[in-house]
């Protein structure tokens, strides 16, 4: 693969060496206009020891992030940069060090069409997570900075959220009138749980759980407590006497008289604790009303706002890493994050794992008995020339549910159907020989051609039919390797 690199100097006194190899620029802004398509940026020209150097490095990758080429690009840092490493792919000064990182992820960028993706925000943080690999996930990340505690560093940066940050750091500062903080501000968290609530993402492991305030949702509270009378914050914890003789409850310095306790009200000396004397429950006093109580209450301030929550009422968040769904990641592959569809109904479709162990009890049916034959139909959805515009993914999806009527009513109800993602689709023929099953095969490629857009277009689709040979039987559990292996074979024919 021929890998692009790009040096953005940020410091002038750093000599960038132009190559074939790797590229130079001196300013981001050259970078943005120069580069036009997804390379390994290195960021060089650092001072760790520098807050301006530390604030042009950030501004630096926030622009990269929300830049429609870069989005989803490996970037790097040349130096270690404290806060700012958790949010680029590594450290590293020469390209030789990034190499094998950024390689990985620009593999993986080379399928997909990084323009189209950059539509939405939606969609570069899907792309983004895609790029790195199906063990990547986003990390939660405490930040001081941000008024909703945590955030998502990737997803802080490609949704904007630094920016917005950046807006609201002044009224926070100020800590500003209720009335003047009315609209609720998104947080990279609050985004990402919208798109696990669209099924794009899931949420793996728990790290946190954090409570935001029920008037404009940051998380900056202060758990104040007070009197429950009068709600004044003038209270005291105090060592409290209740005398027997005339029930009289005050703090205990009231009754101090040299070594002894005098009651101040009837004048008893007060000798024994049990008889004389005892301790009630209520151990503070507020100097505002001077009302003794148990408890204080205790409320939540929101610094932001100033809106008082009861602390049972808060809004509670759970922080999870995520990860992306099979549905994330043909959203990413087809550049559409509500292109949803499948062809069969969801009572007939099985899941892949159980697929595959029919699959294998079939081959071992067959090796014993020869008459009883089977084989696999494969459907590859390839995509639609016009599904890149509103309009055509509205027809595209049209197209699909039609076709799927169709080819619903080539399938018999005795064939088991499973959905591998990437818009890939398995039917499985009992008792159908492969000739039996290539003629069903070029039944349903003839569907494609038979529905037609509003401009003639077709929908791109694939059909081929399988038959797994019988001596697969004595090697065990086959058919998910087999079916992965046709599908390749069916990708790299295009
Ligand atoms: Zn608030
Ligand atoms: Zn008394
Ligand atoms: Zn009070």
């Amino acid at each position: 693969m021929n890998v692009k690199f790009v040096k953005l100097a940020l410091s002038h006194e750093d000599h960038i060496v132009r190559t074939e190899a790797c590229e130079g620029c001196y300013s981001l802004k050259a970078l943005l206009t120069e580069v036009r398509e997804p390379a390994v940026v290195l960021i060089d020209g650092l001072n760790p020891e520098n807050s301006k150097s530390m604030r042009v490095t950030f501004k630096a990758i926030y622009e990269l992030r929300r830049s429609s080429v870069f989005y989803a690009a490996p970037i790097f840092l040349a130096k270690s940069m404290d806060n700012l490493n958790i949010f680029v792919d590594g450290i590293g000064s020469t390209p030789e060090e990034v190499l094998p990182t950024a390689t990985k992820i620009l593999a993986r960028m080379d399928g997909l069409s990084i323009e189209k993706n950059a539509v939405s925000d939606d969609l570069r943080v899907l792309t983004y997570l895609y790029c790195r690999g199906d063990d990547q996930v986003l990390l939660p990340v405490a930040m001081a900075c941000s008024p909703w505690i945590y955030e998502y560093p990737a997803a802080y940066l490609i949704g904007g959220f630094a920016g917005t940050n950046l807006q609201t750091a002044i009224g926070i500062g100020l800590f500003a009138d209720k009335d003047l903080v009315n609209a609720i501000i998104k947080s990279s968290a609050e985004w990402l749980i919208t798109l696990a609530a669209q099924g794009v993402l899931i949420g793996r492991e728990l790290v946190d759980r954090i409570r935001l305030c029920t008037y404009c949702g940051t998380g900056n509270l202060n758990y104040i407590d007070f009197c429950p009378l009068c709600g004044s914050i003038d209270f005291h914890k105090r060592k409290m006497i209740h005398c027997f003789t005339c029930s009289h409850v005050a703090p205990e310095e009231n009754f101090k008289n040299g070594m002894m306790f005098v009651c101040p009200r009837c004048n008893t000396n007060l000798r024994h604790i049990g008889s004389d004397y005892d301790r009630p429950m209520e151990s503070y006093s507020c100097d505002s009303c001077g009302e003794r109580f148990i408890d204080p209450e205790v409320k939540a301030v929101c610094m932001r706002c100033r809106h008082k929550s009861p602390t049972d009422e808060l809004v509670v968040r759970q922080l999870y890493t995520y990860s992306l769904t099979p549905k994330g990641k043909r959203a990413v592959q087809v550049g559409n994050v509500d292109l949803e569809f499948s062809l069969f109904d969801s009572n007939r479709n099985v899941m892949p794992q159980y697929f595959y162990q029919i699959t294998d009890w079939l081959i071992q049916m067959k090796a014993r008995y020869s008459e009883e034959d089977f084989s696999l139909l494969c459907i590859k959805i390839e995509g639609f020339e016009g599904q890149g515009t509103t309009t055509g993914i509205a027809q595209f999806q049209k197209m699909v549910n039609e076709l799927a009527v169709r080819i619903r009513e080539l399938v018999r109800l005795t064939d088991i159907t499973t959905s591998t993602g990437s818009n890939t689709f398995w039917v499985l023929l009992p008792r159908t020989n492969l000739s039996g099953g290539e003629i069903l095969a070029s039944r349903v490629a003839k569907l494609a051609e038979l529905i037609s857009g509003d401009n003639g277009e077709h929908i791109a689709m694939q059909t081929k039919c399988f038959s797994i040979p019988e001596e697969y039987a004595s090697r065990g559990q086959v058919a998910e390797m087999l079916l992965k292996e046709y599908e390749a074979a069916l990708a790299n024919k295009k």
